[in-house]
């Protein structure tokens, strides 16, 4: 008898629960429907006016989403770039950075769109996903997320490192961990527009180096103690890990090509490296 009353009690709770989410869920819609009202959220590529339901950009401008598709390539024009200078497992590219989609970046670099930083990062990460699923890759899958590290100066007047932004876009879809921690940018590095390529190239190379935790990780890696560095898809006890570097937009490669050298040279793990934007 007391058990029947229970369940009917559980049964009832479980109900009004449902229903009480129900009612929440409509009326957050009706808030957001409100605000858009008030205060009209607008497409970060043509500006107009975004529904409730989108987000960010809106369903024309994502119809024409200038997707690379370098994903489903085992060899895309983002791997060429490295060809030579470091071994790369994958380069991972979003998107060609043209036309008003240029937009996005500077949004997401200078106006402080975390919500739409995270919003590519989250694409990219599903993009990401689409090229592991694809069993003709051999390519074991990313155990840590590397932001390409913002010199605490520039983090610190902006607010935030847009690279860990995307990367937390990334790892939300994937599940792959974040590590910031194993590099650090020493110095501010100015504008570069009026150096030569050399000049640029060898100021880049200065600009990063290897954390003292870095240097731990690596030890402990190298170590006894293996408990640390078990990741997704990985047995406990593999000798080696695999990092994913990522940052905005991949341009002439050379500050991926570093950070990617840096963990190669002290990690000697298989390394990639992915970016929202791909400049052709
Ligand atoms: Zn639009």
């Amino acid at each position: 008898m007391q058990d029947s009353a229970f369940r009917l009690i559980l049964h009832f709770g479980r109900r009004n629960f449902m229903l009480g989410m129900i009612i929440i869920k409509r009326t957050l819609f009706a808030l957001k429907a409100l605000e858009d009202f008030i205060l009209p959220r607008s497409c970060r590529v043509c500006g107009k006016n975004l529904m409730v339901f989108e987000k960010h950009i809106c369903l024309e401008c994502l119809a024409d989403f200038p997707f690379t598709g370098y994903w489903r390539l085992a060899e895309s024009p983002a791997d060429d770039i490295f060809a030579g200078r470091v071994k790369l497992e994958k380069v991972h590219s979003l998107f060609f950075y043209s036309g008003a989609y240029k937009k996005l970046i500077y949004a997401v670099k200078y106006k402080s769109d975390i919500g739409l930083g995270k919003f590519l990062g989250r694409m990219l990460g599903k993009s990401i996903m689409e090229f592991y699923s694809n069993p003709d890759n051999k390519i074991g899958f990313p155990d840590y997320i590397v932001p390409v590290p913002l010199h605490f100066m520039k983090k610190l007047k902006r607010g935030y490192n847009q690279s860990e932004v995307i990367a937390e876009g990334i790892s939300q879809v994937t599940g792959i961990k974040i590590e910031k921690r194993l590099l650090k940018r020493r110095r501010y590095t100015k504008t570069q527009t009026r150096k030569d390529r050399t000049e640029r190239w060898l100021n880049v190379k200065k600009a990063f180096r290897l954390t003292r935790y870095g240097a731990e990780f690596s030890a402990r890696l190298f170590g006894q103690d293996m408990s640390q560095t078990a990741g997704a898809g990985k047995k406990p006890d593999s000798p080696t890990v695999h990092f994913l570097v990522v940052d905005d937009v991949l341009t002439t490669g050379a500050t991926l090509e570093v950070c990617c050298s840096i963990l190669r040279d002290n990690f000697d793990c298989p390394v990639s490296a992915a970016t929202v934007a791909f400049v052709e």
